[in-house]
């Protein structure tokens, strides 16, 4: 097991197995979440065989991380990883006042909507929550930066991997650890209905943002094979039953925008009468790729999808695609250095 993804409860079991003082568990880890050392030998306060233990008992970072690509047009970075032969990437996202990092949490992905690039590599599998927790201890450490807001929205679908989405995203959250609060941390799904009605069971506190992209079932089929597994109207009617139980703006519909596809004035109708029925945010993704002839619309259409959504009294947000240049915009992932270098 990665010991980045070791939750308390299970660091408390192994001091015990191991016979050592309780007290031990924590500052363990405080050293892995806290301070965010690569290794045992790193943990000074602990006993030298506690400390060799460890180091055979679980699996450590080992210089996994490949390579960092940073954008000459913005701040953006992208940083590869390889695990057991998988490549992962995450982006680092600079802003204003936050920094964000974009974590993958499957090599590929499972799915294949048909303008997203990660679901066009091959699919090799899911990562454990210690993966995904590396990814943003080390990204923190390339860029040398304080990370403050974390997105699931890399590689892979969140909820085909629920439980060490779930378990990263809490040991992300502990106060002991990074601390990030529970409002900073969002997991994005292509609408898998079983992880959205057992996220809602466990009323997790993360902020939660659904890949809608279309506002006609019709559509969406088009586009997203997932919408013949889980009907949009079966999710729409989970989440207007749950609407109570969501926090303000905890919920968020993704939509990506293509040309002459779904930006018509019917979509944005259909789009606000959604938003409005479920109390959710819209999050505006201008397309960043071209399959299929697919493109993004021209910004004066974009600015108008997003003031008649606005007028409708609907919040939405036109998310910018920074990282374009590196390939490290939504969508754009798909282990490209993998097919370039072999490992
Ligand atoms: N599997 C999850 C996380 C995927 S990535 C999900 O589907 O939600 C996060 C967002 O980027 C999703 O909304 C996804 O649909 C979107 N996206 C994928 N490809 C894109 C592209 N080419 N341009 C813009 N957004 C894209």
């Amino acid at each position: 097991m990665h010991a980045y993804g070791v939750s308390p409860e299970e660091w408390k079991d192994y001091i015990f197995q191991k016979g050592e003082n309780a007290y031990r568990a924590e500052q363990i880890f405080s050293w892995i979440h806290g301070r965010q050392v690569l290794s045992a030998a790193q943990m000074l306060n602990l006993p030298q065989t506690l400390r060799e233990s460890l180091s055979t008992d679980f699996e450590w970072p080992s210089e996994q991380q490949v390579q960092t690509l940073q954008s000459r047009r913005d701040a953006t970075a992208k940083v590869l990883f390889e695990f057991d032969r998988r490549v992962i990437e995450t982006v680092w996202l600079p802003y204003e006042n936050r920094q964000s990092v974009c974590v993958s949490v499957q090599s590929g992905c499972s799915l294949n909507c048909t303008f997203c690039a990660s679901g066009k590599m091959e699919f090799k599998g899911n990562l454990s929550a210690g993966e995904i927790v590396e990814q943003v201890y080390s990204s923190q450490n390339a860029i040398g930066k304080k990370v403050t807001n974390i997105v699931y929205m890399g590689m892979g679908e969140p909820f085909y991997n629920y439980d060490a989405v779930i378990k990263s995203a809490h040991l992300l959250h502990h106060p002991k650890g990074l601390n990030i609060g529970v409002r900073k941390i969002t997991i994005s799904t292509s609408g898998v209905l079983p992880g959205i009605i057992r996220f809602f069971e466990e009323e997790q506190p993360f902020q939660l943002a659904i890949s809608l992209h279309a506002a006609f079932p019709e559509k969406r089929r088009e586009i997203m094979d997932v919408e013949k597994k889980f009907p949009m109207q079966e999710m729409l009617k989970v989440l207007r039953a749950n609407r109570k139980s969501l926090r303000n703006n905890q919920l968020t519909f993704e939509y990506v925008l293509i040309d002459g596809f779904n930006t018509g004035k019917e979509d944005i109708r259909e789009l606000a009468k959604i938003a409005k029925d479920i109390g959710a945010k819209i999050n505006l993704i201008p397309l960043n790729t071209e399959y299929n002839g697919m493109r993004r619309p021209d910004q004066a259409t974009i600015n108008q999808f997003w003031e008649q959504l606005n007028a409708l009294g609907v919040v939405a947000v036109n998310r910018k695609s920074p990282g374009e240049d590196i390939a490290g915009a939504c969508g754009q992932l798909a282990g490209k250095w993998a097919q370039k270098s072999p490992l």
